[in-house]
This record gives structure tokens, sequence and C-alpha cells, in this order.
């Protein structure tokens, strides 16, 4: 059967619109009859935006017929409900944003704008990116398209649903703690999280900011290093993104690992692991390694405490960035006049769900005076530790390989009234947050019941290429990424 539109890659489609083969507009009609297909089941998306993809498509058409095209132009890509674009609605999955419509663009959509991308809408998220499962989105979760019974991850879990789902030819997730990552590896899609610094943070809503990081969620590698070629870069907007010169990602995509040494941390390969993803990732290194790579044995020794440490700095740097929502400037207000006092905390209480409000009071809790030294400040010394902990690998391999998450997806509801087993879920892809580092997940295969697991490579500082170098000559050697859900409602669009 010949693959539709809507079930191609970025760089698929940019070759058939510059060969003139198809225009953009007949890719955007292709993925939103797709959407009205199976939307109803995946609820990947909490805004579609069909009537400015077309505006956008028809730009892209004029665009390639000026012979101005770049990697993007005409590509309908998702982006999570976290990322502002001017005029189009971003809630950041809660109702306290219900309403909000941002009058600007953040960096990474302008660079995208200015490539004549189409937005075909924002994706569904775990309220403001805290979660793991998707199910705390105040608009009721995103499902597994590979089992709707059961959870996309998060907290990009709309983006990856999208993806698996051929809702969107890409995505654009954000990962503060796992949250592009292990999506993608539940979802059976590529996520990469790039170094904090590379990409601009401006125009992302802040959850916490030592850690945030916008990232790619694709169908396969090369289309991973196409839209991070776009988004990278300084920012005098963010005085957080690095003046560091953007190589170009994609001539590092070769299909061999030869003079390349993956780490393999012992720590990561332990009780509570599931043995069928254990399985496949070590299947996944011994390709890798077929291919030419060194493989070694290393330690880190501190990773035993990186959900600790994450679960007080996340909810630290949230509680001082969730301070905003008082009511005052934007967002939801209650209707409570009696006083100032009050508007500000029935509105906060009616406007956040029960997962912000935890996480405001672990963070003020760990924040306050009498507390600071013992959480915030020891955590911050721990966060050192495990910083160290990757240095000294790095002087070992030149990538650190893991799972990504530690078995694939549970069932909707099986978790959410156990907060501490979900964070506990998060321990393979805290630490390279904390850490600042690069690194991406990988589809590494299916388990009996034909659930996607992923394979997570973790790279040195501004290092992404050999992070792509690596995933992409694993994904050229397996044919994981080819596999796709809903079989059964393809020949209907
Ligand atoms: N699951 C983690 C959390 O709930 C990570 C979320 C994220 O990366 N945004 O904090």
């Amino acid at each position: 059967m010949t693959k539709q539109l809507y079930q191609m890659t970025i760089h698929e489609l940019n070759k058939l619109l510059e060969d003139k083969k198809v225009s953009s507009g007949e890719i955007v009609e292709s993925v939103f009859k797709r959407i009205e297909s199976v939307e109803e089941k995946v609820h990947a998306y909490i805004t579609l935006t069909y009537d400015l993809a077309m505006q956008h498509a028809r730009d892209a058409d004029g665009r390639i017929l000026r012979k101005e095209a770049g990697f993007l132009t005409g590509i309908p890509l998702a982006i999570k409900d976290i990322i502002c674009i001017s005029g189009v609605k971003t809630t950041c999955g809660s109702k306290m944003l219900e309403n909000f419509i941002p009058p600007y663009d953040a960096t990474v959509i302008k660079k995208i704008k200015s490539q004549s991308a189409v937005f075909a809408g924002k994706t569904n998220m775990d309220e403001f990116a805290m979660g793991s499962s998707n199910e705390t989105s105040f608009f009721g979760p995103a499902r597994n398209p590979w089992d709707t019974e059961r959870i996309p991850g998060g907290s990009s879990g709309g983006s990856a649903a999208a993806v698996a789902a051929d809702e969107c030819i890409a995505s654009l997730g954000s990962d503060t703690g796992g949250s592009i990552r292990q999506p993608a590896s539940h979802c059976g899609v590529v996520g990469l999280k790039p170094t904090y610094g590379r990409v601009s943070r401006f125009g992302l809503i802040a959850f916490a900011s030592s850690l945030d990081q916008i990232g790619p969620v694709t169908k396969d590698v090369e289309d991973a290093a196409i839209l991070l070629n776009c988004i990278s870069g300084f920012d005098p907007m963010d005085s957080t993104s690095v003046n560091r010169e953007v190589p170009d990602y994609t001539k590092a995509l070769v299909k061999n690992a030869k003079g390349l040494t993956l780490g393999i941390p012992k720590e990561y390969f332990v009780e509570g692991l599931d043995p069928e993803v254990e399985k496949a990732v070590r299947d996944g290194i011994r390709e890798i390694e077929k291919q030419g790579a060194k493989i070694k044995e290393i330690s880190l020794p501190h990773t035993q405490y990186a959900v600790a440490v994450y679960y007080l700095i996340a909810p630290a740097e949230a509680c001082s960035n969730l301070a905003r929502y008082d009511g005052v400037k934007y967002g939801y207000r209650s209707d409570c006049k009696s006083n100032l006092r009050e508007m500000y905390e029935i509105t906060r209480s009616e406007g956040f769900g029960p997962e912000v409000k935890r996480r405001i009071m672990l963070g003020t809790y760990a924040l306050s005076a009498g507390y600071y030294d013992a959480y915030y400040k020891k955590a911050s010394q721990v966060r050192t530790l495990i910083c160290r902990d990757f240095e000294n690998a790095f002087k070992e391999c030149d990538l650190v390989v893991t799972p990504t998450a530690p078995a694939p997806a549970y069932r909707v509801g099986e978790k959410i009234s156990d907060p501490l087993s979900m964070y506990l879920d998060d321990i393979f892809t805290v630490p390279a947050n904390l850490a600042g580092l690069p690194c991406i997940s990988v589809p590494c295969g299916f388990n009996d019941k034909g659930l996607p697991m992923g394979l997570q490579g973790i790279g040195n500082l501004f290092e992404e290429e050999k992070v792509l170098r690596c995933a992409y000559c694993f994904e050229q050697n397996t044919d994981w990424h080819l596999r796709r859900p809903f079989k059964d409602a393809v020949s209907a669009c």
C-alpha cells in the first residue's frame, strides 16, 4: 500500500513539495482528514487551527513557487499547548489559562514561522507540564494510540500521541524532567531534549526555569535533526540561551557507530526495571555495538538521589513561577468580589488542579525559612554531585545509554492516586535535566502486549551531534520506528 501524505516524515514531504508533486494545501487536508478519523479516540489536541493551517499552507505554496522554501515550509506541525503562538489560545492544560490568548510568539514559533511551516493545532498536556501521564490535563487526558485504554505518557503526551497517530507530521514538546522522552518512548516515536541553553525558552510558559527545554517529537531521527536545526540558537530574550554556533545537525547522521564509546550505567539496570524493557534496551545496545561502537560499563553513583532532588528543585521553582497567576493580570479570575486577598485565594483554589497545588505546597515548604537549608540547598548540592557523575562518565565514554522509562505505558487511572509511584517512574529521565545534558529517546521494541519501548541516549553538553548520530545509526539498522498504530484506519483517509 502506498503511504498517505499524513503518514510521511518532514524529509519525505519536503522532497515531494520541492518536486511539486504535492502542495502544502493537500498535505494539510490529508492531516486533517486523519485527525477527523482518529482524534476522538486519541484526544491529542486541545485546540485545532484548521483555518490558520490553510492560510499558512497558501503562504507556503507561494513560497515554494518562488523557490524560497526551507525544510519546514508547508509541513503541518503540532505545538505543545505550553508554547505561545500569537493569537492562538494557549492553555497550558489548565483552567487557569483556559481562555488565554498570547499577544506574542515564542522564539521557537518565530523561527518556525520564518520557514513558513503550518500549525495544525495545540497539543494536550499535563497541567502546567506537571505529570507523567497526561491525566492532570484540565481537558481530560490524551490516550496512547497503541492502546487507548493506556496513558500516552507526559507531560507532552498529546505531542507524542499526535505524532504516533499520524495526526501531524512532527511536533514540539517541552522537557523539564522527561516530558519529551518519556511520552516518545510510550508512543513509539523519537523525542529529543536539547542541551539547556541550546533552544530559547522565551514564550515557553515556565514550569521550572533551570530545567525546562523545548525539543522535537518526530517520526524519525532525521526529522528530529531538521527541527532542531530550525529552533536552536542564541536569543537575547532568554538570558539562559547560549551564544554558540549551531551546526547542521543533519550532517551528523551516519549509519555506523565507529569511534563511539557507549557507557552503560549499572545504576540504570536494577530491580524494578521491567524485564522486557531491559531485554529490548540490551538488544539495542548490542545492535549499536555491531555497527562499530565500543561498550563500557560505567557508574553514575548519585542516580538514586535524582528523583528526590528533582522533586525538590522543580516544585521550588514552580511555586515561584506560578505566583503570577493571581487573577489580576491575565488568566482565570474568580467571581469573588469581597476583598483582594480572598480573590487571590479563591482564584488559585479554583484555577489550579490538585497536582499543581501539591507542587506549589511542596515547593513553598522546601523554600520556607527554617527548611531551606535542609531541603532546597541540600538538593542543589546533590544536583552538583549528579552533574559531576556525568562529567566523570564522559571522560570514559561519548554517550550514556539507558532505558527511557522503567516500564511501558500503564492504564489510565492506574497510578493517579499514588503520586509517589508516578514520581519514581521519572528515575531515568530526570538526571539529564538536572545536569542540563542533551538526550534522545528512540523506539527499541514492543512488549508482548504490543506496547512500544524506548532507548535513551544521553550526551555531553552541546554534543547533540553524537546523540543524533548514535540514535540514527540504531534506527537505520532496525525497523521499530516504521511501525504505526491504527492500521485499520489508514485506508479510511
Ligand atoms: N514527570 C515529570 C514531572 O511531573 C516531568 C515533567 C516534565 O518534564 N515537564 O515533573
